[in-house]
């Protein structure tokens, strides 16, 4: 079972692609983002408590996303592989994370980081406000918080997935046709 993470800042299109690559390579698609606001949906406990740190742009704690993840993955047992979207986002989950999948003598196969600018970014999450009625998207106290919480907390997995050998960078700023070639032929290189 392979395990490709998706990585990049919030709007860099990776739920986007993440679907491309659902229907080109039959893999799960596994995004924490999504599965909270499933939870907030459902009106969960967790659910309640995820909503509050999500609606300011804080990150739920890693405990609450390593065990969602590892429910996820025991759930799909006949998947050929899993894209994790907006997983890992600090060092703590990636270090569990590893931990977790060498415990099931497996590994992950590669980072797919799409590179956006701030100001894409910014951009791109303006749009998207009116599209989705995402909460998170529409302050922009909120926005910003997000974009520094990215800097501070998940950019420090570059090097972290560097220096395994498995960081690849694929340019953002194209069309959504373009990035994704761009992913399969290193999907395809990865495999
Ligand atoms: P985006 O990619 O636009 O930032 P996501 O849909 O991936 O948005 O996530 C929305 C919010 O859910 C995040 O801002 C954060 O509060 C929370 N969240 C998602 N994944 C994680 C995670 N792995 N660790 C902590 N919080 C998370």
């Amino acid at each position: 079972m392979k395990h490709f993470i998706i990585f990049g800042p919030p709007g860099a299109g990776k739920g986007t692609q993440a679907k491309l690559m659902v229907e080109k390579y039959n893999f799960k698609h596994l995004s924490t983002g999504d599965l909270l606001r499933a939870e907030i949906k459902a009106g969960t406990e967790l659910g309640r408590k995820a909503k509050v740190l999500i609606d300011d742009g804080n990150f739920v704690p890693d405990e609450i996303v390593l065990g969602m993840v590892k429910s996820e993955i025991e759930r799909y047992p006949d998947v050929s592989g899993f894209i994790l979207d907006g997983f890992p986002r600090t060092t703590t989950q990636a270090f569990a994370f590893d931990a977790h999948l060498e415990g099931l003598g497996m590994f992950v196969n590669g980072v797919i980081s799409i590179i956006i600018s701030d100001a894409t970014v910014i951009d791109r999450i303006h749009h998207r406000a009116l599209i989705e009625d995402r909460k998170d998207d529409m302050r922009e106290d909120v926005i910003q918080n997000r974009i520094s919480t990215y800097h501070a907390k998940t950019e420090p997995l570059i090097d972290y997935y560097k220096r395994q050998g498995k960081y690849h960078e694929i340019d953002g700023e194209g069309t959504i046709e373009a990035i994704f070639a761009k992913i399969s032929l290193l999907i395809d290189r990865l495999s």
